[in-house]
C-alpha cells in the first residue's frame, strides 16, 4: 500500500466535488461574469470579513497581487524568515515588485510587535520605506503553528502606528479557524488584505481568493491581468472551491486528529525526535537523532517500503488531507518504526 504524506497539495478532488465541478454555470471571468465565480467571491467576502475579494489560479499569485498592489519599487516587506513568501515564491517580491525583503528570525513562525518595530525603517534619504507587513497563518516551515488572534491584532497594530499596510498569507487560515475553534474572520480582522488556498487540505485542484478592501481589490485586478491570472470560465475551478468551503470543517478536524494521532506515536519511536511535542493543525515536523543516516536517504528508505514523507526546510515533515485515514496513519507509524529501527546507531 502506498501512503503519501507528502503534503495536502496531494489532495485529490473527491468524486462528489468533481460533478459539482462539471455541472457549474460558467460565463468570463475577467469580465466578473462568471456567476460561479461570483458566488465563490461573496461566500469568501463574507467568511473573511473584508469589503471584496479577487480570484486568482494560486496562492503564490495571491501574495505576488498582494505585495504589488501595497507596495512601491525599493520599499520594504517584514516577514519571518522560513514564510513561504520568503523562501518559496522564486524570489517574487523582489523580481516583480522590487521589494526588499527584511527578515525576522522569529519562534515557530511567530514574532512580536516589538521585532515589527526593531525591522522598520520609517524611510529617509538613505533608508527604505517599509511598508508592508506579511505574516502566516498557519505557519507551514514552523510546523503548522497557529498564531493567537491576540498575537495578530498585536503585530499589525503595530505595523499599522507605523503607517505600514499589512497582509496575512493564509493558505491553511481554515486550518487555523477549525483548530482554534475562532472564526477565519477574527483572525485576519487587522489584515488589509489575505487569502486562502483550496489546493491545501481543501481539497480543490485550483484556486485561491485574496481579500481586501474594495480600491485595493480594483488596483490588485489590474496585477492579476497583467501576471496573466485572468480567466475565462473560471467557474470550473471556482466550483470545486466553493465544494470545499461546505465540507471543509469535518475533514480538516479530522486531518487535525490523524496529524495529532501520527505525532503521538513518533514520540514512542526510538531515533525519531519530534519538533512539537502537542500538534496545532495538520503538519508534523520531526528528526532522527543517534544514528548514521541523514534525512534525505531516510526519506529514500521509508519511500522504498511505500510511505512518503517529505524533507521539507530543516526537517522531515508530513501532512494529512482528506485521502489520510487513521489506518493509514497507524500503517505509516509501523513503517518509520521498521525503518528506524533498522538503522546503524551512532554510539
Ligand atoms: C502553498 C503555500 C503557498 C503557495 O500557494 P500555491 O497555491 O501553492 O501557489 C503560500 N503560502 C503558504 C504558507 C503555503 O503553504
Amino acid at each position: 500500500m502506498k501512503i503519501n504524506l507528502y503534503s495536502d497539495t496531494q489532495s485529490i478532488p473527491t468524486e462528489a466535488m468533481r460533478e459539482a465541478i462539471a455541472r457549474a454555470p460558467v460565463g468570463d471571468e475577467q469580465k466578473g461574469t462568471d456567476p460561479t465565480v461570483t458566488n465563490l467571491l461573496e461566500r469568501v467576502t463574507s467568511l473573511l470579513g473584508k469589503e471584496a475579494a479577487i480570484f486568482l489560479p494560486t496562492g503564490t499569485m495571491c501574495n505576488a497581487v498582494a505585495v504589488a498592489t501595497h507596495c512601491g519599487r525599493g520599499d520594504g516587506l517584514i516577514a519571518e524568515a522560513n514564510a513561504h513568501i520568503m523562501r518559496y515564491e522564486a524570489g517574487g517580491m523582489a523580481s516583480i515588485s522590487g521589494v526588499l525583503p527584511k527578515v525576522i528570525h522569529g519562534q515557530d513562525g511567530q514574532f512580536s510587535a516589538a521585532d515589527v518595530l526593531a525591522h522598520h525603517d520609517e524611510g529617509s534619504r538613505y533608508t527604505p520605506r517599509t511598508t508592508l507587513l506579511a505574516v502566516e497563518q498557519t505557519c507551514n516551515l514552523a510546523g503548522g503553528t497557529v498564531w493567537s488572534v491576540a498575537a495578530l491584532d498585536e503585530v499589525a497594530q503595530q505595523a499599522k502606528e507605523l503607517g505600514m499596510k499589512t497582509h496575512m498569507d493564509g493558505a491553511r487560515l481554515f486550518n487555523a479557524a477549525v483548530s482554534t475553534g475562532v472564526a477565519a474572520a477574527e483572525h485576519c480582522r487587522e489584515y488589509d488584505s489575505v487569502w486562502v488556498d483550496f489546493t491545501k487540505g481543501m481539497g480543490a485542484p485550483m484556486g485561491s481568493v485574496l481579500c481586501g478592501s474594495s480600491e485595493f481589490i480594483e488596483r490588485a485586478w489590474h496585477w492579476k491581468h497583467r501576471l496573466g491570472g485572468a480567466l475565462r470560465q473560471g467557474g470550473m475551478m471556482a466550483a470545486g472551491c466553493l465544494y470545499a468551503l461546505d465540507h471543509y470543517q469535518d475533514q480538516l478536524a479530522q486531518d487535525h486528529a490523524n496529524a495529532r494521532l501520527f505525532n503521538e506515536g513518533l514520540k514512542n519511536i526510538t531515533h525519531i525526535k519530534v519538533r512539537h511535542a502537542e500538534t496545532q493543525s495538520n503538519i508534523v515536523y520531526f528528526s532522527l537523532t543517534g544514528v548514521k543516516c541523514t534525512p534525505s536517504r531516510f526519506v529514500e528508505l521509508l519511500a522504498e517500503r511505500g510511505l512518503k514523507v517529505g524533507f521539507v526546510g530543516d526537517g522531515l515533515r508530513a501532512v494529512t488531507y482528506n485521502g489520510i485515514t487513521s489506518d493509514q496513519i497507524n500503517i505509516a507509524l509501523k513503517l518509520v518504526r521498521e525503518v528506524a529501527s533498522s538503522l546503524e546507531a551512532i554510539n
